[in-house]
């Protein structure tokens, strides 16, 4: 795709989000021979821009960048240009069910949008949670740049055998995040509870049983609040208190779960949701109605927005099952 994005009207394919799971519905929908518009508040808003090497994705046996990634995706979209529009920065803000199919309403270049599809695509991931100094979230920045803090266990814990690691977090998820990360033979591993009381608020049942299994591990917190971080030129997690004491781990590891689950749209087209806050969708990645549970005609959930594995793989895999099955069923 060459020069300027000119919107039509109505595409076979509408989608919101262009991630990994976007991009490649817009790629198979292309292969499809059908039209579609990614329509992405742009790379930068994607989870995995800031995942420095990803050691999962097959054809990179030395890994890659999800900056990297995100930009060979967008290279096949944009080849091509004859069936797929991507129209960024544009940040959609509803949606709505029309007679022949979907209507998304979006920002782009100073003006409001709308366009039509016969199918819609939700692909607006979710964003993590980062932790605060000063009211601030970016003194942690460089260090997740450099993946010298990880967000994802199953995507960076093969990274931390024989390695302290410092887990950011006070509540009982960090408390599991911790005891999980055992499975990767960390050499230590210490939870930092940024000023907050441990486990506050946990039920005593739940929360005598996480206590137990920390200590039966030699996992302590660190209740201190963090003021500032340091050793990044030694690749470490320096950490810097309010008391003034200071702990170094050679990684540091935030279990803050997330910010922002993107579920307004999906809310508004009245899509079930699990218990964690994901869309619940079929094996064809068909979003399920809150109210009888069931398949919602045309509407498709993909990537981590939808309740499965937050893998770029998984995001993948989704795009396809969704895209085909609407090719088959609907364009
Ligand atoms: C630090 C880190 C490391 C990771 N490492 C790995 C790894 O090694 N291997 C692995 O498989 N996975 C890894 N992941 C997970 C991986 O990044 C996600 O599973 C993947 O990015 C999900 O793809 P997605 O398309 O669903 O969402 P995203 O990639 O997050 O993309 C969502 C897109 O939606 C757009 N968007 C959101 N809201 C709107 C809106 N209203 N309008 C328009 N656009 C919108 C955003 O701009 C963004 O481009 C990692 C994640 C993190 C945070």
């Amino acid at each position: 795709m060459s020069g300027f994005v000119r919107l039509k009207p109505s595409y076979d394919l509408v989608i919101v989000g262009g991630g990994h799971a976007g991009l490649q519905s817009a790629h198979k929908a292309a292969l499809l021979r059908r039209s579609s518009v990614v329509i992405d508040r742009g790379p930068k808003y994607s989870r995995s821009y800031y995942a420095p090497r990803m050691a999962n994705i097959p054809g990179f046996p030395g890994g890659i960048s999800g900056h990297h990634l995100l930009e060979l995706q967008l290279k096949a979209v944009r080849e091509s240009s004859a069936w797929a529009s991507y129209v960024a920065p544009a940040r959609a803000s509803s949606a709505e069910k029309t007679e022949t199919g979907y209507a998304v309403t979006f920002d782009w270049l100073g003006q409001t949008h709308r366009v039509e599809g016969r199918a819609l695509v939700l692909a607006m991931g979710v964003v993590d949670r980062v932790v605060e100094i000063g009211g601030k979230i970016d003194p942690i920045f460089p260090w997740a740049n450099q993946a010298i803090v990880d967000f994802c266990e199953i995507c960076d814990g093969h990274d931390l055998a024989g390695k302290s690691v410092g887990v950011i977090g006070h509540d009982a998820f960090a408390a599991r995040t911790a005891l999980d990360l055992l499975e990767f033979a960390p050499s230590a591993v210490e939870l930092l509870s940024h000023g907050k009381r441990p486990l506050a608020g946990v039920a005593d049942e739940e929360r005598l049983e996480l206590e137990r299994r920390l200590a039966e591990h030699g996992i302590r917190w660190q209740e201190s609040e963090m003021v500032g971080f340091d050793e990044i030129r030694e690749h470490r997690f320096g950490v810097r208190f309010a008391d003034g004491s200071h702990r170094s781990y050679d990684r540091g590891f935030s279990a803050l779960g997330w910010y922002d689950m993107h579920d307004a749209l999906p809310r508004s087209l009245g899509c079930r949701f699990d218990e964690e806050g994901f869309v619940s969708t079929d094996e064809d990645c068909r979003a399920l109605s809150e109210a009888e549970g069931t398949a919602i005609d045309g509407l498709y959930v993909v990537g981590d927005l939808r309740s499965g594995w937050n893998q770029v793989p998984e995001a993948w895999s989704t795009a396809e099952r969704a895209v085909i099955h609407a090719w088959s069923a609907y364009l």
